[in-house]
């Protein structure tokens, strides 16, 4: 793909647009159109997943923007339900995820959360064949942790370019991000405004005013400022999309960054899979 509106993160041959739309709770026509408003309005990065059960929704925005295929970004995941990271299933579940986004190929597809039943040795191995027959430019896994990334990458024969994981002021991967760092691989931020979290911080809010911007933006400008990192904020709401693609021109002081390096906590993880309990790093 071709970006022209704003920057992209390098990792393995994928340059991906470091602000993405995030569409988990996004349903029906309110997702078609917000994901056709983002592409008119200069977004070039959508994330969805068959999880979130509107990845026809988002093929409709998608042709509904007029934006043609090559100037987009746009990621699946496959969810481990039904044993779907068996090979065979693995590869009927990304054909159905083209055939629902109504498109030839995704840009990234990722393995949405590790699966304890399928070991990764046959796994991977589809998951690089299906980058190689064309169905997605590019792979990745979500909410793995530091052993399931080592574990992955023994059979991975293409890059690994992001690890898509819960990411804001108030949870803690610093041990994670360095080993992501180390292997070229991108930290994707999830739910990057915590919920709705950062609007009630008093560092945030007092930063957001020194400058003049929304907390929303100085959380996203926070994620942005470490060049290993991008961002898939979530919003449904037509007047909050300008505000979350502009986070990319706020330029935050280093002492501002530090402020909300502190902000980390131990307890700030929101996001749990409800069988699957991973042995997070911090
Ligand atoms: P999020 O982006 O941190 O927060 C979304 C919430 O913030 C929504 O309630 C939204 O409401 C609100 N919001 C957004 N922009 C705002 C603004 N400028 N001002 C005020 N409120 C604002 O949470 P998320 O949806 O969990 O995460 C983002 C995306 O990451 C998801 O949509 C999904 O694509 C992905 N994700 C992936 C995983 C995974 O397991 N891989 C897990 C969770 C999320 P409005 O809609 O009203 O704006």
């Amino acid at each position: 793909m071709s970006t022209k509106n704003y920057n992209t993160r390098t990792a393995g041959q994928a340059k991906i647009p470091v602000l993405g739309l995030g569409t988990w709770r996004s349903k029906g026509q309110d997702c078609i159109d917000i994901v056709s408003q983002a592409l008119k309005m200069g977004y070039e990065h959508i994330d969805t997943a068959q999880a979130y059960s509107n990845e026809v929704e988002v093929g409709k925005g998608i042709k509904q923007s007029g934006v043609a295929r090559d100037k987009l970004f746009l990621t699946t995941k496959i969810f481990p339900d039904d044993m779907k990271f068996e090979p065979e299933k693995l590869k009927a579940a990304a054909k159905r995820s083209l055939e629902n986004l109504d498109t030839d190929y995704v840009d990234l597809l990722l393995l949405h959360w590790p699966d304890d039943r399928v070991p990764l040795s046959k796994t991977i191995p589809a998951l690089c064949e299906l980058q190689k027959q064309g169905l997605t430019r590019h792979i990745g896994v979500s909410n793995f942790n530091i052993a399931n990334i080592i574990e992955a990458k023994k059979y991975a024969d293409v890059p690994i370019v992001v690890n898509q994981v819960e990411f804001h002021p108030f949870i803690k991967q610093n041990t994670l991000q360095t080993f992501l760092h180390n292997h070229h691989i991108l930290l994707e931020a999830y739910s990057p405004l915590a919920h709705g979290d950062v609007f009630n911080n008093d560092v945030i809010k007092e930063i957001a005013d020194k400058h003049g911007v929304t907390p929303a933006q100085v959380s996203l400008a926070w994620i942005l400022s470490d060049k290993d990192r991008i961002a898939i904020p979530k919003t449904s709401n037509p007047n909050h999309l300008q505000g979350n693609l502009d986070a990319i021109k706020v330029q935050l002081s280093a002492d501002e960054l530090a402020k909300i390096d502190r902000l980390a906590r131990s307890d700030g993880r929101q996001i749990e899979h409800p069988d699957y309990k991973p042995e997070w790093d911090d």
